[in-house]
């Protein structure tokens, strides 16, 4: 069996394969698409020390840095379930075969909930945004839109009303769910505009780029037109972890339930990046906690073996 087989190849996976490398112990990494969400950035500012970068150079990084170690590394496979046999965890995979482990570090990382509008595949990137902390100044004096009134959308209004022109949130139902101290905030701004019972229909683009978006009135069945330069999906980010549920703890919300050393409630197997409870989803983040997670299970192993 591996000592350390990590699940997912993004930020997180990449980060803790290479610490259980350092460690000298036998590695694996199984991962449906290496690079993650890392694929579908164009432009990361936020990774620090690299000033500028794009998704796929940096995951063609991660990945030359794997291969710097002795590695094994099994891609377009997806993990289909976990569980435990005596002390070794089982790894099965969609093709049927079952990988085995003495620990595992599961980095399957998460997808934002998408809007499934006419024009929202074709101008992602383009306008289309979901991470305000990684695209808000790219909006630099320009007007934006926000879906969703929950805390994620509330919030990135805020956050959004400090760089760009002006924000509109649009909300489908006809209350806000966000916490009243954050709605309260957003509504004390003079550049955040709040519209609720309001159903996004299209983003609407040209050249290439979103030039605005159409919503309906949930009301009065109206239709209106934004002109806005980007639009920020804040309606929810789903872990990948349905293949877990029944065999460790999971939020509400489908987050692996992780402590301080990434370890989570099943002993030996651990998790990092954005499918755990870690607040702030961010590729610096899913590296930070995919050491941890990596440091957890040599620890694990030297205490268990
Ligand atoms: P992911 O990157 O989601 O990787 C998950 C890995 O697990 C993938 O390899 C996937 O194929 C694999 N996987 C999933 N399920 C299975 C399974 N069942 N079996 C096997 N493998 C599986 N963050 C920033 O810091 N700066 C930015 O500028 C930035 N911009 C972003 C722009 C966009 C459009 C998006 C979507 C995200 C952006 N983020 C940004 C967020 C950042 O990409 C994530 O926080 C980070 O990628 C999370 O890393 P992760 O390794 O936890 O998960």
């Amino acid at each position: 069996p591996y000592d350390v087989l990590v699940v997912g190849g993004g930020p997180a996976g990449a980060s803790a394969a290479i610490y259980a490398a350092r460690k000298g112990i036998r590695t694996g990494i199984v991962a449906e698409r290496f690079g993650g969400q890392v694929m579908d950035t164009l432009s990361i500012e936020n990774f620090i020390s690299v000033k500028e970068t794009e998704g796929p150079k940096l995951a063609m990084a991660l990945e030359e840095h794997v291969k710097q170690y002795d590695v094994d590394l099994m891609t377009n496979q997806r993990a289909t379930a976990l569980r435990e046999v005596g002390s070794v965890k089982e790894v099965e995979l969609a093709c049927g075969a079952v990988l085995k482990a003495k620990t595992v570090i599961l980095a399957t990382g998460a997808r934002w909930r998408e809007m499934n509008v006419p024009g929202e595949t074709q101008y992602k990137t383009k306008g289309v945004a979901f991470c305000p902390h990684c695209d808000g100044p790219l909006f630099k004096g320009k007007p934006v839109a926000v879906i969703g009134g929950g805390n994620s959308g509330i919030e990135a209004a805020i956050d959004l009303a400090g760089i760009t022109r002006d924000v509109t949130v649009l909300e489908f139902a006809d209350s806000l769910r966000a916490d009243d101290v954050l709605v309260k905030k957003a509504e004390s701004l003079p550049n955040v505009k709040i519209v609720k019972s309001a159903m996004t229909t299209e983003v609407l683009g040209a050249d290439g780029k979103v030039v605005g978006l159409q919503y309906k009135d949930r009301t009065s069945d109206e239709s209106h037109v934004l002109d806005v330069d980007g639009i920020f999906v804040q309606i929810g980010l789903v872990p990948n972890s349905e293949f877990l549920k029944g065999a460790l703890e999971l939020t509400a919300r489908g987050e692996v339930v992780i402590d301080a050393h990434g370890q989570t409630s099943l002993p030996g197997v651990f998790a990092a990046g954005d499918v755990t409870t870690t607040p702030y989803k961010q590729i610096i983040i899913s590296m930070g906690t995919g050491a941890t997670a990596a440091l957890g299970a040599f620890d694990y192993l030297i205490r268990n073996s």
